[in-house]
């Protein structure tokens, strides 16, 4: 190995939990340095996850938009992919660019290499442009690995003609038929923006709904009707038995969850996208002993430690929603852990985002789970055709919906389908932090004409009556 370079923190991953613990640390004054093998920043989140689906998901939303919604209005129009793609990529540059220079301005030290535990203090990195390893030391580590798209058995990946969302977020022409497997975050965000611009989308899900796991059942059952009205297809209760690829294209052969007929789907190209495992290749956690569970997920105590007190896991690699958000969060605590000896993610007010259209949005608990704790609740909704906004914005497929404590009025959860559902959420969010009743959302104005006043309406609806419904 060449030098030794001794550091307070190292934290092992440069997406939003990694890059995000690395500028904090720094900002807390420890020395600190952040190793990341994918030669950018940003992880799975900028570079092939949220950041490039989302330009997608606006980019076809517009084009479906003025093709169907507006055209009398707009006139003709016709898809350039080479220059959506383009805008994605911009988006994606830009954006990692940002975060090195970041790293530079709080003396966060960037080490481009593919970091391996080698002692308990110490971490062997292979630098990217190949070379001599590095040896890093360090007081305290963060892991902060990140994921990766779960297989499906017998069906190869080759992101040509079975793809998983790196592929799904690439393709360079509209395929005629596109079968996606697995009716979760994934597969509907990438469905949808295949299905606007062109492709005959299927769905096979497994479960008897869609939205995965934590979508209010009513919320799925709204969001599923909505989808198909913009053409995509779906088969619940299905799943994928196995699949044929040919050079031109793959049969999908499926049949009903409980067993059944078999039937074959003919399709271009098959997304995976049935759940992300813990990735932890070549991290050498078994040098140390650090355990994972069945899942594959490293097993940490409630300051994120894993049995090496100081050797710390945060985000995707280890327990909790798969959401850059929770990663970031889980970044900062950990540090403070490290700093301070405390640190606090408040796990009930993480929200969740599905960015369709309209999008979905929640926090907080279900109405099942609700039910199965045996709390007594009420439930107040408001639908968007009663939005006076969402009606002049020719908008307004979707509803809010509150849970709120029967005898206190405490919210328990909120969950919205439509227009800018992923925004509203954050009045939500903040209500659950602070503890808030229904009453309390009730009785603070929101501006008029605001899409938010549907989530003003919701709450009055769950301790009294609306107005507008
Ligand atoms: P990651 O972002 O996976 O980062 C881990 C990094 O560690 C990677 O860059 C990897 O190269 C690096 N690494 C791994 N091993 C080593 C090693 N040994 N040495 C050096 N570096 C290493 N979440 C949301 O909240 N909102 C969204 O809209 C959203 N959209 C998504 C869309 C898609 C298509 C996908 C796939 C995911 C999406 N997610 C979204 C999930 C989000 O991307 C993850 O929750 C988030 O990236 C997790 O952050 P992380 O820091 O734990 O790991
Ligand atoms: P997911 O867990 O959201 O959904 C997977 C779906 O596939 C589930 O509905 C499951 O029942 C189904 N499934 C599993 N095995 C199946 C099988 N054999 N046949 C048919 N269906 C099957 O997972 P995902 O959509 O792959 O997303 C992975 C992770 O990335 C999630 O944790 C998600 O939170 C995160 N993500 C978040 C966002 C966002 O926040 N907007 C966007 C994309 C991804």
């Amino acid at each position: 190995a060449s030098e030794t370079q001794e550091h307070d923190v190292v934290v092992i991953g440069g997406g939003p939990g990694g890059y995000v613990a690395a500028i904090k640390a720094a900002q807390l004054g420890l020395k600190t340095a952040c190793v990341e093998k994918r030669g950018a920043l940003g992880g799975t989140c900028l570079n092939v996850g949220c950041i490039p689906s989302k330009s997608l998901l606006n980019n076809s939303h517009l084009y479906h938009q003025v093709l169907h919604d507006t055209k009398n209005r707009v006139g003709d129009v016709k898809l350039n992919l080479g220059q959506m793609m383009k805008a994605k990529d911009t988006s994606v540059g830009g954006l990692t660019k940002g975060i090195e220079f970041l790293f530079k301005k709080n003396g966060v030290d960037y080490v481009k290499g593919t970091g391996t535990l080698t002692g308990e203090n110490e971490i062997k990195v292979n630098p990217i442009e190949g070379g001599e390893p590095q040896t890093l030391r360090a007081k305290n580590i963060i892991i902060a690995t990140g994921s990766e798209a779960t297989p499906f058995p017998g069906l190869t990946i080759d992101e040509q003609r079975v793809i998983t969302s790196t592929g799904a977020i690439a393709m360079q022409e509209v395929p005629k038929k596109m079968v996606v497997i697995g009716g979760g975050i994934i597969g509907l965000e990438m469905g949808s923006v295949w299905s606007r611009l062109g492709s005959e989308v299927t769905v096979v899900e497994y479960l008897g709904a869609i939205g995965g796991p934590g979508m209010d059942a009513d919320m799925a059952k709204l969001m599923q009707k909505t989808l198909q009205k913009q053409g995509i297809k779906f088969k619940l209760n299905t799943k994928v038995v196995s699949g044929d690829v040919q050079s031109n294209g793959v049969g999908v052969n499926i049949e009903a969850a409980k067993g059944g007929k078999e039937e074959t789907l003919d399709a271009d190209v098959v997304l995976v996208a049935i759940g992300r495992r813990p990735y932890t290749e070549g991290l050498g956690l078994e040098n140390l002993g650090i355990e994972t569970d069945e899942r594959g997920r490293i097993v940490i105590d409630q300051e994120y430690r894993t049995k090496i007190p100081h050797i710390r896991a945060i985000g995707d690699v280890t327990f909790g929603a798969m959401l850059a958000h929770k990663a970031e969060e889980e970044g900062i605590a950990a540090v403070e852990y490290i700093k301070n000896g405390y640190g606090h993610v408040n796990y009930g007010a993480i929200p969740s985002v599905m960015y369709t259209h309209p999008e979905a949005a929640w926090v907080g608990q279900t109405e099942k789970e609700v039910k199965d704790s045996g709390k007594e609740y009420r439930v107040g909704t408001f639908p968007f055709s009663a939005n006076s906004r969402a009606k002049t914005n020719l908008d307004s497929e979707g509803m809010v919906k509150f849970i709120a404590d029967k005898e206190t009025d405490r919210i328990l959860g909120i969950h919205i389908v439509g227009p800018n559902a992923g925004e509203m959420i954050a009045e939500g969010v903040l209500a659950i932090e602070y503890g808030a009743s229904s009453e309390d959302i009730g009785r603070t104005s929101h501006a008029h004409p605001t899409l938010s006043e549907a989530f003003k309406e919701a709450a009055m609806a769950t301790y009294s009556k609306a107005i507008h419904a």
